[in-house]
């Protein structure tokens, strides 16, 4: 399932004294079985952005096209309802919305919300616990004694238990130890091997450039570059500028043919650099 967005603009509380323009004219395509990173500065509109793929924000102006549904300004409850459950998005800091005794309870939420069997839900929920590496003896802890890292992984399968086709993580391992981040990245990077289309908001470019097939970049509220990760990260300089910056060995590359070693392109990810200093 892909999800198509056409000059889409969005307008937080239109019409009042609040109002404020959070996205301006975007025109994305989150094609089927992709990994697709969004990247850009705090406020720059990449959570707006995420509400808006499952139907929880709907556009101001333009369409979001998810399979054979389209969402617009005017579209009703019950088609972005319909998303809700196809299109999983997983908040920042998503552990902040657990909220049931146990964690088996927890993850079983979501699936009984949507009419599953009390039964069935619980299998959803015992098998996205062990997608995740919950292990069993946790099942029935309240998920407040949790570490934040089980924490995290306990949101990450409630949206899981669904069973979505799209899997929207806002900055999934903000706040994480690298061991923590490594792991999950590693889980994500699975499930997009076994099928699901993945999107991406990230501020770590390596995890951008090591998993991703395109990006886009936003800048207050507008896409201002989009492409492969290979590609836009040889736009060092600009990404510099705009204080984005680029993959680690990218910028040694870069480093290195400031001292006269000549790369054609530079490489994002180690496998690439270790291809070309091979082949020279
Ligand atoms: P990012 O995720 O890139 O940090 P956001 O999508 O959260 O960006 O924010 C984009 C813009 O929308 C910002 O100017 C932010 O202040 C504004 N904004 C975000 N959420 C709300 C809200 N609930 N009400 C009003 N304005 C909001
Ligand atoms: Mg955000």
């Amino acid at each position: 399932m892909g999800i198509f967005l056409k000059q889409v603009d969005y307008t937080y509380q239109p019409g009042t004294p609040f109002e404020g323009r959070a996205l301006f004219d975007i025109t994305a395509d989150i094609k089927s079985g992709s990994y697709t990173a969004f990247i850009g500065h705090t406020g720059s509109g990449k959570s707006t952005l995420m509400q808006l793929l499952n139907g929880l924000n709907l556009p101001t102006k333009g369409t979001v096209v998810v399979d054979e549904v389209t969402l617009t300004a005017e579209s009703k409850a019950k088609d972005s309802r319909l998303l809700r459950q196809r299109v999983g998005l997983v908040f920042q800091f998503p552990e902040s919305q657990l909220f049931e005794e146990t964690v088996l309870k927890d993850v079983a939420f979501g699936p009984k919300n949507f009419g599953v069997s009390d039964e069935e839900a619980l299998s959803r929920a015992r098998e996205a616990l062990s997608l995740v590496g919950i292990s069993e003896e946790l099942f029935e802890r309240n998920p407040f004694e949790l570490s934040g890292g089980q924490m995290r992984r306990v949101a990450i399968a409630g949206i899981l238990a669904m069973q979505p086709t799209v899997l929207v993580l806002d900055e999934p391992t903000a706040g994480l130890d690298p061991k923590g981040r490594k792991e999950l990245m590693a889980l994500f990077s699975d499930l997009h091997t076994k099928g699901m289309t993945v999107v991406l908001v990230t501020h770590v470019m390596d995890d951008v450039a090591n998993f991703a097939d395109q990006v886009y970049v936003l800048e207050k509220g507008r896409v201002i570059l989009s492409g492969s990760p290979s590609d836009l990260f040889q736009e060092v300089q600009l990404l510099e500028e705009k204080q984005l910056g680029v993959p680690q060995v990218t910028k040694f590359a870069q480093d290195l043919r400031n001292r006269g070693v000549a790369f054609e392109r530079l490489p994002v990810t180690i496998d690439e650099f270790v291809e070309v200093w091979l082949h020279e």
